[in-house]
């Protein structure tokens, strides 16, 4: 073999053997034992039978958890932000106006994502710790007529739920779509994309679903689907809703290739819906409701408050927790890792220096991860108290 000269050099990878945490941060969280094995299913062609069939597959799966008997249900090959961008790309087009209602980390990331479509955004805010009230939403709308208003369901960062019911009636009555991000609180919190008359819809599949992330569902109603056919902008390519439905073939015989999805997600979002549909839905949202209430009596009990004062507004995947005055939040975080082998979070954006971030979802969501977490909050407390304060 005549010599080849490589102007790189093979670097040595060496192997990296950890021992997992517990992942109770507001995500990623753990994946389901069928999960991981179904990671290691087969790799299928995107032009071939079996391949649109578990395509067809996951579209059913996620019209149950979206509850939604519209079409255009698919999953985009992408994290969270790739549901965001697409919801935002494919309704809202240059020089249209995107309302963002606006509290905690991920409506600044929708504002940027906006504006560098070229989106004229305008934002509402409230306190970090509430919710929006519809007058404050009508207000806006009445005031702007926006094209869309964007609002998140589950915030991961402030720990809060926003009710959703009306919002969609008021969107339509003022000619607006409604837009929705369901990250962290799909599977684990009541949502009912038709019933609220929700018009774009998107998640992710690491959070109270227990998968992989990667691939991200989105929902779009018909409203939505009438703007994505009359628009006059072009999306890009890669998320183009138009194109993917195609894909999906969310609408009668159209097998069609657009880009290759990656099957290990696939088939890992395949098992994660049957993992839904196996508990069922209201089973799913009273585990994580009774977890999440059973964790935050222990964290009372530890005298700690809870960072969202109305017991409505608190999301019951993600619980932000207030430390006493003194202990510090990364410190906190890091003393959990190292002593208990429990991976949770510090604040975010504006909640940095403010909560702790605690995530029971998915297949975390039970009695006793919530009890080992209390347990390990309660012994950081003390070992901190003696060396720090
Ligand atoms: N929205 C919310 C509410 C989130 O919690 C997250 C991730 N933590 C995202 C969006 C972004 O998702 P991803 O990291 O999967 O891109």
């Amino acid at each position: 073999m005549t010599e080849i000269k490589l102007t790189v050099q093979a670097p040595t990878l060496v192997n990296r053997d950890f021992v997992k945490p517990t992942l109770c941060g507001p995500g990623p969280c753990d994946v389901w034992p069928s999960v991981n094995e179904a990671l290691t299913k087969p790799v299928i062609s995107p032009i071939c039978d079996e391949h649109f069939y578990v395509l067809d597959d996951i579209r059913a799966g996620l019209k149950y958890v979206f509850q939604t008997n519209c079409d255009t249900v698919l999953a985009l090959s992408g994290s969270g932000h790739g549901g965001m961008e697409t919801v935002i790309n494919n309704l809202v087009g240059p020089g249209e106006t995107l309302l963002v209602a606006k509290r905690g980390f991920w409506c600044e990331r929708a504002l940027e994502m906006a504006k560098r479509y070229g989106i004229n955004t305008i934002t509402t805010t409230v306190p970090m710790n509430e919710t929006f009230s519809l007058q404050q939403l009508e207000n806006e709308l009445r005031k702007h007529r926006p094209t869309a208003l964007f609002i998140v369901h589950g915030d991961s960062s402030t720990g809060i739920v926003q009710n959703l019911k009306s919002v969609g009636e008021l969107c339509q009555r003022y000619g607006t779509l409604l837009l929705v991000d369901t990250v962290v609180s799909l599977v684990g919190v009541p949502f009912f994309m038709d019933d609220w008359k929700i018009d774009a819809v998107y998640t992710s599949t690491q959070k109270a679903f227990s998968g992989p992330a990667g691939i991200s569902p989105v929902a779009f109603s018909d409203r939505a689907l009438n703007k994505i056919n009359n628009r006059t902008h072009q999306p890009p390519f890669y998320f183009d809703v138009k194109l993917l439905s195609q894909q999906w073939n969310c609408y009668g015989s159209t097998r069609v290739y657009h880009h290759t999805l990656s099957s290990p997600l696939l088939w890992a979002l395949r098992q994660c819906l049957q993992e839904v549909i196996k508990e069922t839905l209201p089973r799913s949202w009273a585990r994580h409701a009774a977890t999440t209430k059973h964790f935050l009596k222990r964290v009372e009990q530890l005298s700690l408050k809870t960072f969202v004062p109305k017991p409505e507004d608190r999301l019951m995947t993600v619980t932000t927790v207030v430390l006493p005055k003194g202990y510090d939040y990364l410190q906190f975080s890091k003393y959990m890792r190292e002593k208990y082998n429990i991976l949770i979070f510090p604040g975010i954006g504006q909640t940095v220096g403010k909560t702790l971030r605690i995530g029971l979802m998915g297949v975390n969501s039970t009695i006793q991860v919530a009890d080992a977490v209390a347990d390990a909050v309660a012994g950081t407390l003390i070992a901190l108290k003696k060396s720090s304060l």
